[in-house]
């Protein structure tokens, strides 16, 4: 592609509202814009790289024995309505009527078509296994489209489906599709962990997501030192290996704490550790309120309690319901009392003392010597928290460590959850009735891009891993008014595609500064400079855009020299 046709709209700043680096660098570097919010055009340059990333994904799953199909995006409601999902999915399924009045959504996801597309016509064994998937647009109604491609609503996804007959044939379904990603974020150039996503089945887990690693990344996730445990700090079990506490306390007593609503407020006034602290969290759970309890130097894991209540919608409680749920302002809830308007969930590790100290569920108090079972009705104990830098590792109790990463895939397994809902059944071996064991498995295509530009770029812009990369050469001819100079740089750029690569000619009538600026702002893998004194002495100058190091190629012999370089370039990214 020539520079001067092609559509690269690049710009001196980026737009306001962007916060991250990719978002800022895709847009700055010509290839997006904001449509509305989290809706986006993707440009020529972020189509390439998309479809680049596209087709590694599809030649993996091919060769995972998976097939393409194309689903729609518009669904209708009655599949929702009988999986279960209409009224479970919230506000993020988007949904409205057509003409004759029906309900519809777009599809943010596949489950209930594909589910019965395979029920109408999948009946015997013998079909079984399959593996189908589609890449395609998805809409999120996201209740913070943010970062660009990271969080839109409107997004390319890579979904798959395998059905099996038995639980066995699900799980090597699993497993193949765990390893096809594992060959695709390796291919895609990307430095990646895959960490358990599921809480309660340590050892067992059957959902890994797959994190592209960034200091950006929304997601923290959390790994043993020395075994091979893994997860999202959001899933990451706390195993508590405490015992419960049944010493005496004193009686409760309560005792004036002006203003202090958080817990360091309350442990300064009080001249006390957090760790003495009992932290009541009123959450609204689908419109209900509920009560969580941790230690007070301790994170309650919301996604933690989502699970346990197999709640809907959940949020902390705004401060309007905590005063008429508690009584009190927000910092001042405790669990006293508390039974009676709501459910009292409290943290494990609260077990492990009788002595602590709480809100009082009036404004300005707390109270003292608070022992939970004497004082207190709790619903259930459980595994409420955050884990912590300091927690062993739950599989083997060794030192754990964390990291920040990005979401880019997750592979599920569904077991009979669709199946069942929407009676997709065969029969099997013996001629019995069997619903079909399914398992699901996604890749935000769009997301990757984004991701990728999160862990690899620096202040002049983005630095593309060759396989992404939108071309895979930039060709800088410096001087457009220099005949000879432009019979050379289309002499290169012949070479070049002859060569099977996709250059990018920079042919406008541009100073050099910016020509080079655009370069490293697109961030292609290898720039190839044309012009100057080089030129004079027979000579291209050749830059790696990750190192920066640079190269002087002889421009007799120029094709096997630089195929020599490129070679050294690639290895880099090894
Ligand atoms: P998240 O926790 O980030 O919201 P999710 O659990 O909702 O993700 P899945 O339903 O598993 O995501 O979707 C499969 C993949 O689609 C994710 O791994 C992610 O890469 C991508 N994805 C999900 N939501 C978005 C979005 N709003 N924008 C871009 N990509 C997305
Ligand atoms: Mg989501």
């Amino acid at each position: 592609m020539r520079l001067r046709k092609a559509y690269i709209p690049t710009l001196k700043e980026a737009p306001a509202d962007a916060e991250v680096i990719s978002h800022k660098l895709l847009v700055r570097a010509g290839f997006l814009r904001k449509l509305t919010s989290g809706v986006y055009i993707y440009l020529p340059l972020a189509w390439r790289s998309l479809n680049k990333i596209a087709n590694i994904v599809r030649e993996e799953m091919d060769r995972a024995g998976a097939q393409e199909l194309h689903m729609p995006m518009v669904q209708p409601s009655d599949l929702w309505q009988e999986s279960g999902r209409w009224d479970f999915y919230g506000k993020e399924l988007l949904r409205f009527k057509d003409r004759h009045d029906r309900d519809c959504c777009l599809g943010p996801t596949h489950e209930e078509v594909i589910t019965d597309l395979i029920r109408g016509e999948v009946r015997s064994y013998r079909q079984l296994p399959l593996n189908l998937y589609q890449i395609q647009t998805k809409f999120r109604d996201e209740i913070r489209p943010r970062f660009g491609l990271l969080r839109g609503r409107e997004f390319i996804m890579k979904d798959a489906y395998s059905f099996d007959c038995d639980d066995e044939g699900a799980d090597v379904s699993y497993r193949s599709m765990y390893d096809a990603y594992w060959r695709i974020f390796s291919r895609l150039g990307l430095r990646f962990r895959a960490v358990e996503a599921d809480s309660g089945s340590i050892g067992g887990s059957f959902s890994h997501e797959f994190m592209v690693l960034a200091e950006t990344g929304e997601d923290m996730i959390v790994s043993c030192t020395s075994c091979s445990f893994a997860a999202n700090v959001e899933r990451a079990p706390v195993v508590w290996r405490g015992e419960s506490c049944r010493q005496q306390c004193p009686p409760v007593e309560l005792t004036a704490t002006p203003g202090a609503h958080s817990v360091a407020q309350v442990c300064d006034f009080l001249g006390v550790q957090p760790q003495q602290l009992i932290k009541t969290v009123i959450f609204a759970v689908d419109g209900n309120p509920v009560a969580v309890l941790v230690r007070g130097d301790r994170e309650v894991n919301p996604v933690k309690l989502k699970n346990l209540l197999n709640a809907g919608e959940l949020a902390i409680a705004a401060p309007e319901q905590v005063r008429e749920w508690t009584g009190a302002p927000v910092g001042f809830a405790g669990p006293q009392g508390l039974h009676a308007v709501m459910h009292v969930y409290a943290d494990l590790e609260l077990r492990g003392g009788t002595d602590w100290i709480a809100g009082a569920n009036r404004g300005d108090m707390h109270v003292l010597h608070l022992n939970l079972t004497r004082d207190a009705t709790v619903t259930a104990f459980a595994d409420l928290r955050v884990i912590g830098a300091a927690d062993p590792c739950p599989l083997c109790g060794a030192e754990i460590e964390t990291a920040r990463g990005i979401e880019v895939g997750h592979v599920f397994k569904l077991g009979t959850k669709y199946s069942k809902a929407l009676n997709a059944v065969i029969l099997d071996e013996q001629g019995r009735e069997r619903h079909i064991i399914m398992g699901c498995y996604g890749i935000g295509v769009s997301r990757v891009l984004a991701a990728c530009i999160e862990q690899n770029n620096d202040a002049d812009g983005i630095i593309f891993p060759p396989p992404i990369a939108p071309y895979d050469v930039a060709l800088l001819n410096l001087d457009t008014q220099n005949a000879d100079l432009c019979a050379k740089a289309e002499e290169l750029y012949a070479i070049l595609q002859t060569q099977g690569l996709d250059v990018l000619l920079d042919d406008r009538e541009e100073r050099p500064g910016i020509k080079f600026k655009d370069a490293d702002l697109i961030g292609l893998p290898v720039q190839l400079v044309l012009g100057g004194r080089g030129f004079g002495r027979g000579m291209i100058e050749a830059k790696d855009r990750r190192s920066g190091e640079k190269a002087e190629l002889p421009l007799e012999g120029f094709a096997a020299a630089f195929a020599t370089w490129r070679e050294h370039v690639l290895q880099g990214w090894k």
